[in-house]
């Protein structure tokens, strides 16, 4: 099936809702010029369409490779990777682009990479909705609705660079969500926060579960 029309016919047969996610038999190497590190050695896993599940592990054990593979940015060497209707084997990577631009939101580990550090919130909700605009998709919720609605409006108008980690953290969630994504993933979105500010944080991705699947 050609990437870019798969996509889209999946986004206009069900919009807005989770969708579920099958790795099975999955083998992961990143090649290297000495030798091949063996980063995933048959993973099976299986989320339901809005579910939400945490992988859990000691560093070096493949999360983030688990993730990277979910996103499409990089392909299974063996095995199956499923999310909704494709297999992201068989994807172009243009294909795997178009989906990530439409269907998945991949917060990597770190705020920084994540925001426009100088912009508000608002702005960078408003930021990463402009994507998915662009391919001919409405969010379902204008900004200043989806920060009212995640429990954010107090620090719309407040720069990122200025907010606690914890919050940042926060409007990186809502920027992820902001396009209506069907896939969310947080790579250790409470990574270096404190107890508290990793209760909100998780709390929140608790909430986008629940009202958006
Ligand atoms: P985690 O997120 O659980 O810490 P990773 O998925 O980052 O684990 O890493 C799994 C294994 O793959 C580790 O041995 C790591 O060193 C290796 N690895 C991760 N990314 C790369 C890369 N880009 N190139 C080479 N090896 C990598
Ligand atoms: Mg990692």
């Amino acid at each position: 099936m050609d990437g870019e029309s798969g996509v889209a016919a999946m986004a206009s047969a069900s919009p807005g809702g989770g969708v579920p996610v099958h790795l099975t038999g999955v083998v992961h190497l990143y090649r290297q010029r000495e030798m091949d590190i063996v980063a995933l050695r048959g993973v099976d896993l299986d989320v339901d369409a809005g579910e939400m599940v945490a992988l859990l592990g000691p560093s070096g054990m493949g999360k983030s490779t688990v993730m990277r593979l979910m996103a499409g940015l990089i392909r299974a060497s063996a095995g199956v990777v499923r999310v909704g209707d494709h297999d992201l084997g068989r994807l172009s990577s243009a294909g795997r682009r178009a989906l990530r631009a439409s269907e998945i939101s991949y917060i990597v580990q770190g705020t920084d990479p994540n925001l426009l550090p100088f912009a508000t919130a608002i702005q960078n909700v408003w930021f990463a909705q402009q994507g998915a605009r662009g391919r001919g998709r409405t969010p379902h919720y204008e900004p200043e609705e989806l920060l009212d609605i995640l429990g954010l409006r107090e620090i719309r108008d407040a720069r990122v660079s200025e907010l606690p980690r914890g919050l940042q953290q926060q409007v990186a969630l809502a920027a992820g969500v902001a396009p209506s994504p069907r896939l969310i993933l947080a790579d250790e979105p409470t990574s270096g926060l404190s107890q508290e500010a990793s209760t909100g944080v998780l709390a929140l991705l608790q909430q986008i579960t629940r009202e958006f699947g």
